[in-house]
């Protein structure tokens, strides 16, 4: 069996958190967000357009909000993961309905696997998430070492 080298990425105390919810589920996430609107607010806040746009009405709190999930929006997270700019996910999924862009649903959570970073897809794990010790003390996330992968050829 091989082992896997890894490398390290220093998660500071103050997150960059990316909040997305599909239409069947929006209302769990503002609910999940309002009760830990103290919380998140202290972190820097992502989610596609209309999770976004739904989290700063009804909070008030500001979040970048990128282009709606069916339009790119989790293309654009996953973008932001591979380029270290989102520490971590929370993604209520709707597990009973398909959606116009279920790749990119795929290759967001598949992503979020190669580059090791937390998500939540309910709310129970959301839970556990945020009131992890770790949320505000430095985390050192190990990354996969693609070194080899990229010089295979
Ligand atoms: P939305 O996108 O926040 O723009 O609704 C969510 C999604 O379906 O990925």
């Amino acid at each position: 069996m091989n082992t896997v080298k890894m490398k390290k990425s220093l998660l500071k105390p103050l997150k960059k958190i990316a909040l997305v919810a599909h239409d069947n589920k929006k209302n769990d996430l503002i609910e999940w967000a309002r009760f830990n609107k103290d919380l998140l607010s202290q972190h820097h806040l992502y989610a596609t357009g209309t999770t976004g746009k739904l989290i700063e009405t009804e909070l008030g709190i500001k979040i970048k909000k990128l282009e709606s999930g069916p339009l790119g929006g989790d293309q654009q997270i996953g973008a932001k993961i591979v380029e270290g700019e989102i520490d971590f996910l929370i993604f209520f999924w709707d597990p009973l309905e398909p959606q116009s862009h279920d790749p990119d649903i795929k290759a967001l959570l598949r992503l979020t696997v190669v580059w090791n970073i937390p998500v939540a897809c309910n709310r129970a794990t959301a839970d556990f998430i945020i009131s992890s010790p770790l949320m505000n003390s430095e985390y050192e996330r190990l990354i996969p070492d693609y070194d080899s992968y990229r010089a295979r050829l």
